[in-house]
């Protein structure tokens, strides 16, 4: 596979927004931040927006995986029925449906599956400051089709080759935000 046929199945996957659902200005309309907002996109500046990567948000199924990386651990759920890994967690097993869970920590080590670099059209302003940067997906050792995406830092995209074995590594955003980054090894 080439990098450019990469590139082309990464624009594939990515759902259009333009068009689809409710309008999000209209749900805005009356509420008091709606001044702030607009005082945000004349400054260019959204209220969240910051010179770090956006944090992590947990929900219910999600924490314990992001409290493991805040240990600097890659903890996963394994399904009881079937006993395969999944990412990222879900209720029920994406593939016997089972729903019941045990979380295992794995290796951290895999081999980049596919990636692509970016070069323009970041709307945030650390991954516009950041640019170009690479994206993509690293297949965990642990299990064929084992996923996460990631960045990769301290490589450029001539360093980047498909199969090319990666070690996570867990980068301190802020002290309560810390994320799980593929280098290459
Ligand atoms: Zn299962």
């Amino acid at each position: 596979m080439t990098a450019h046929t990469v590139r082309h199945a990464i624009r594939q996957r990515v759902p259009r927004r333009r068009g689809t659902g409710p309008s999000r200005a209209s749900s805005f309309e009356g509420h008091p931040l709606r001044s702030r907002l607009r005082d945000c996109r004349d400054e260019g500046l959204r209220p969240d927006m910051t010179l770090h990567p956006p944090a992590p948000v947990a929900d219910e199924l999600s924490a314990p995986f992001w409290e493991g990386v805040k240990a600097g651990k890659l903890l996963l759920q394994r399904c009881f029925q079937c006993r395969r890994l999944q990412f990222p967690p879900t209720a029920a097993c994406t593939h016997c449906s089972g729903g019941e869970f045990s979380l295992e920590r794995v290796s951290g080590r895999g081999t980049v599956f596919s990636f692509t670099e970016t070069v323009s059209g970041a709307r945030h302003p650390y991954f516009q400051a950041a640019s170009p940067y690479l994206v993509g997906e690293v297949e965990l050792d642990e299990q064929e089709g084992l996923i996460l995406v990631s960045n990769f830092p301290g490589s450029t995209y001539a360093d980047l080759r498909i199969g090319a074995p990666v070690e996570v590594e867990f980068q301190t955003i802020t002290e309560e935000s810390v994320i799980p980054q593929f280098r290459l090894v």
